[in-house]
C-alpha cells in the first residue's frame, strides 16, 4: 500500500481533530479503545475538582450544591444520547454485570410462564455466568439454552422467556442485527435484553428505533469512562413502571430521604438505581461524554470500516506465511469496530506487540483482537502497527520465553 494513499486518506479524515482530546503516550499506538478506552485530557482536571473542590471544601452539602444526587440521572442522559434511547430512558449505575442480573431479574417476571432464557456462544461468557446465577437463586427453575450465533434467529420460539443477546461478538467482532431480532422477539412474546458493551459508540445504535426493550452496557470501552467507570442500563418507556428492581434500594426509592419502613420504586427508569453512586468515577465519565458531544455517529461507523479495511488489505498484503487469518469476515453491516486475526502463537505474538508500542490484546484460544476508534486512530497509525506486526512475524522475535508467559489479565 503506497504511502501517498495513506496520508491522503488521514487528510480527507473529518474526524481527525478530535484526537487531541485524548492522552496518548508518544510511540504508543493504541489498539485497545474496544476494552479500556484512553483518556480524554479533560478527565484529570474533573476529578481533581470533584475531590478537591466539591468534596475537600463543600462536603456533604455537595450533594446538592454540585448535583452529585442526579449524576445518574443526567449521566444516563447523555449516554441515552448516543444509543437513540428515549428521553428519561437510560440510567448510569453499577456494572454491566450488576445491570444484567437486575434487568434479567425483572424481565423474568414479566414473562412469567416462560422457563427458558436463550443466549448464543458468541456472548462474552460473563454474561452466561450472571444467567446461571439468577438461575441457581430463582430455585433452577428456568433453563439457559445456548445456540449457536447464527441460529439465535430461530431459536426465539414461543417457549423463551428471555433472549440475552450481545450485539457485536467480543473476539470475532460479527455484530447481530438489532432491528430483525427484536421485531421478531416482539412478535413471539420474548423480552430481549441486548448488551451494547461493543455497540456504544462504536456506531450508532437506535434503540428507539428497533423498538429494543432492555438493554445494558458499559462505559469504559468506546464511551472512554476510565477503568471500572459505571455502566448504564435501558428501559423502554413503555416498560419502565412493569419493573420490579430486585436490588430494591432507595436511591430507586420514589422518595429516599421519607425513609419510610417500606419500599416504593421511583417511576420511570429511576427506579432500578440501587445505592450511592460513585460520585468520582460517575464524574469521569459525565466529562469523558462531553468529547461525543458534536461527534457524529455515522463518521465514526465510516472510518471505522476504512480503517478495517485498510488493515485487512495491508495484513493480506504480507501473504499466507504468516500464519495470520481473519476473523472478522462480516459485511460491514454485520460487524462492529474491531478487527481479529487467529494465529497459534497469538499470545506471543500479541506480547511482541505489545513490547513495541502496538497494544491490543489477546482473547483465548488464538484470537488477536484490536480495536478500532476512530477518534484517537490515524490510517498512518494502522500502517505502522501492520509494519511492526510484519517485522515480528519476519523475525519470529514473538519467539522468545517472556513472550510466552501469561499475565492475569490477557
Ligand atoms: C466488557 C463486557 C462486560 C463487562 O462487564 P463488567 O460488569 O463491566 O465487568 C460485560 N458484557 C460484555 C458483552 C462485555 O463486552
Amino acid at each position: 500500500m503506497h504511502a501517498g494513499h495513506i496520508k491522503s486518506l488521514d487528510r480527507a479524515d473529518p474526524l481527525q481533530s478530535h484526537r487531541e482530546k485524548f492522552e496518548l503516550p508518544d510511540g504508543v499506538i493504541y489498539l485497545d479503545g474496544n476494552s479500556l478506552g484512553a483518556l480524554p485530557k479533560s478527565v484529570p482536571g474533573r476529578i481533581a475538582e470533584v475531590v478537591n473542590k466539591q468534596w475537600g471544601h463543600s462536603l456533604i452539602s455537595s450533594w446538592n450544591k454540585h448535583e452529585w444526587i442526579t449524576l445518574p440521572a443526567r449521566v444516563g442522559s447523555k449516554i441515552g444520547g448516543l444509543i437513540g434511547a428515549e428521553d428519561n430512558s437510560v440510567v448510569c449505575a453499577d456494572s454491566t454485570s450488576v445491570n444484567l442480573f437486575k434487568l434479567l431479574s425483572a424481565a423474568v417476571r414479566l414473562t412469567s410462564d416462560r422457563k427458558i432464557i436463550l443466549s448464543d456462544t458468541g456472548n462474552f461468557p460473563n454474561d452466561l455466568y450472571v444467567i446461571q446465577g439468577l438461575i441457581k437463586q430463582l430455585g433452577d427453575n428456568f433453563e439457559l439454552r445456548l445456540v449457536e450465533p447464527e441460529e439465535i434467529s430461530t431459536a426465539l420460539t414461543e417457549d423463551v422467556a428471555v433472549a440475552v443477546i450481545t450485539e457485536v461478538d467480543y473476539r470475532t467482532g460479527r455484530r447481530h442485527n438489532m432491528a430483525d431480532l427484536t421485531a421478531k422477539s416482539k412478535s413471539t412474546g420474548i423480552k430481549v435484553i441486548w448488551d451494547l458493551c461493543h455497540s456504544a459508540d462504536a456506531f450508532p445504535v437506535d434503540l428507539e428505533g428497533c423498538g429494543a426493550e432492555l438493554a445494558v452496557g458499559c462505559s469504559y470501552k468506546y464511551l472512554n469512562g476510565g477503568p471500572g467507570a459505571p455502566a448504564f442500563l435501558y428501559v423502554s418507556p413503555e416498560l419502565q413502571d412493569n419493573i420490579h428492581p430486585p436490588l430494591s434500594g432507595w436511591m430507586g426509592h420514589s422518595a429516599p430521604f421519607n425513609f419510610d419502613l417500606d419500599y416504593r420504586p421511583a417511576e420511570g427508569v429511576s427506579r432500578n438505581l440501587c445505592g450511592t453512586p460513585g460520585v468520582i468515577a460517575m464524574s469521569a465519565l459525565d466529562t469523558a461524554l462531553d468529547v461525543w458531544q458534536d461527534v457524529d455517529l455515522q463518521l465514526v461507523q465510516q472510518k471505522s470500516q476504512k480503517l478495517f479495511r485498510l488493515f485487512a488489505d495491508l495484513v493480506e498484503e504480507l501473504g499466507p506465511k504468516t500464519g495470520l487469518t481473519l476473523k472478522t469476515t462480516f459485511s460491514e453491516s454485520e460487524r462492529g469496530s474491531q478487527i481479529a486475526f487467529a494465529h497459534p502463537q497469538g499470545y506471543a505474538i500479541m506480547q511482541a506487540l505489545i513490547d513495541q508500542g502496538v497494544i491490543g490484546d489477546f482473547r483465548t484460544p488464538d484470537i488477536l483482537r484490536f480495536g478500532l476508534t476512530p477518534l484517537y486512530l490515524s490510517f498512518e497509525d494502522i500502517r505502522r502497527a501492520v509494519e511492526i506486526l510484519s517485522n515480528i512475524m519476519q523475525s519470529n522475535s514473538w519467539d522468545q520465553p517472556k513472550y510466552h508467559k501469561r499475565g492475569l489479565v490477557t
